[in-house]
C-alpha cells in the first residue's frame, strides 16, 4: 500500500509515480548492511538497513520504529502480525515515506521505508509515516474499489494511536482533523467512495468515514464501545494484511463486536453515493473549538465524553 496522505503530496499523478517506484524497490533486492531484530509480545520485526548514508545513527531510527510499534500494539491490544520485515532504504534527499505489502519475502507483512540521509531527529520524532504503515498490517487486503477504507483506517487510527501512547496531546490531532477532514467531503460529480478514487476521498474521505462511524458506534453503545473495538475484533479474527477478504466479511465482524450495524449501514450509503457531513456541527457536538489556531475543549458539549473516549487508551491484551 503506497501512502500519500502527506500534506506535501496531493495529486494522483504523484501517487502513480510513487507506486511505480515502490514496485521497482520491491524487486530491486538491495544489499543489506545491518540488521536489528525487534520483539513486541510474541511478534518479531526484522529491521534491515540497505546500503546508504544516514546522518542519524541507526539506533535513532530503530528507536522510532520501536515507539511506533508500541503505539500500534497499544491501539490493537497486540502487534498485528507475528513477523514483519522493515527494509530501510536511505535516500539522498530529506524524504520520509513508506509502502507496505502483505505476504512478501516470506513475511506476513513487508514494509519499505525511504529515509532521507539528512532527516533530523526532530523530524523523526514527529514522524507519522511509520505508524501509518504499521496500522496497514492490521486489516485484510481489500479489493481496489475499497482501497479508501484501507487508507482511511490507517489515516484515522495513526494519530489516535500516537495520542493513546502519549506521543502527543489530543488537541493536536483534533486540530489536524479540523484542518484536514474538509478534504474528505464529496465534491460535485462524486459517486461514492467506491467509485471516486481521488486523493481527498481515498485518504480523508476514508478517515471521515471512520470518524463518523466511531462517533455513531459510541452513541449507540452509550460510549462503551467504539471503532477501536471493531478493529480489534477484525484483527482477532485473523484479518491481517496477508489475507484477502471481501469487505462484507470485514464489516460484519466489526459490527458483531460492537453489537451494532453501523459499519454495514454506513458502507451501504457511503460506498455508492456522496454523503456530505456537517463538519462544523460535528465539531460543536464533540466540543472542539478552534480560536486563533488554538484548540480548546467544551466539556458541556453533548458528545464531549465521546471525544474524550476516542483518545483514551484501550485495555492491553498482551
Ligand atoms: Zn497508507
Amino acid at each position: 500500500m503506497q501512502c500519500n496522505i502527506s500534506r506535501t503530496f496531493c495529486s494522483l499523478a504523484l501517487l502513480a509515480t510513487s507506486m511505480l517506484s515502490a514496485q521497482q524497490d520491491v524487486h530491486r533486492k538491495p544489499h543489506v548492511a545491518f540488521t536489528r531484530t525487534l520483539t513486541v509480545g510474541t511478534s518479531t520485526l526484522q529491521v534491515d538497513f540497505a546500503d546508504g548514508l544516514l546522518d542519524l545513527p541507526r539506533t535513532a531510527i530503530t528507536d522510532r520504529i520501536q515507539q511506533a510499534v508500541h503505539a500500534v500494539s497499544l491501539y490493537y491490544g497486540r502487534f498485528p502480525v507475528s513477523r514483519a520485515r522493515i527494509l530501510i532504504l536511505p535516500t539522498a534527499n530529506r524524504d520520509l515515506h513508506g509502502t507496505t505489502w502483505g505476504d512478501r519475502e516470506g513475511f506476513p507483512a513487508f514494509l519499505i521505508l525511504h529515509i532521507g540521509q539528512s532527516v533530523t531527529r526532530e523530524e523523526l520524532t514527529s514522524d507519522w509515516i511509520i505508524t501509518h504503515e504499521l496500522v496497514h498490517t492490521a486489516l485484510p487486503s481489500l479489493p481496489d474499489d475499497q482501497h479508501w477504507l484501507e487508507e482511511g483506517i490507517a489515516s484515522y487510527v495513526e494519530p489516535i494511536a500516537r495520542v493513546q501512547a502519549g506521543e502527543m496531546p489530543p488537541e493536536s490531532i483534533w486540530a489536524d482533523m479540523l484542518r484536514g477532514m474538509i478534504n474528505g467531503e464529496p465534491e460535485r460529480g462524486d459517486h461514492g467512495l467506491n467509485n471516486t478514487h481521488t486523493w481527498g476521498r481515498t485518504y480523508w474521505g476514508g478517515a471521515l468515514f471512520c470518524l463518523v462511524a466511531d462517533i455513531e458506534i459510541r452513541r449507540q453503545t452509550h460510549n462503551r464501545l467504539g471503532l477501536q473495538d471493531a478493529l480489534r475484533a477484525i484483527l482477532r479474527s485473523g484479518g491481517t494484511i496477508d489475507k484477502e477478504w471481501p469487505i462484507a466479511q470485514v464489516l460484519a465482524i466489526g459490527d458483531t463486536a460492537t453489537g451494532t450495524h453501523v459499519l454495514q449501514q454506513m458502507y451501504a450509503r457511503w460506498s455508492t453515493a456522496p454523503v456530505p457531513v456537517d463538519l462544523p456541527q460535528l465539531w460543536r457536538q464533540l466540543g472542539i473549538r478552534s480560536t486563533n489556531n488554538t484548540i480548546t475543549f467544551d466539556p458541556a458539549a453533548p458528545d464531549s465524553a465521546i471525544r474524550a473516549a476516542i483518545t483514551r487508551p484501550g485495555a492491553a491484551e498482551f
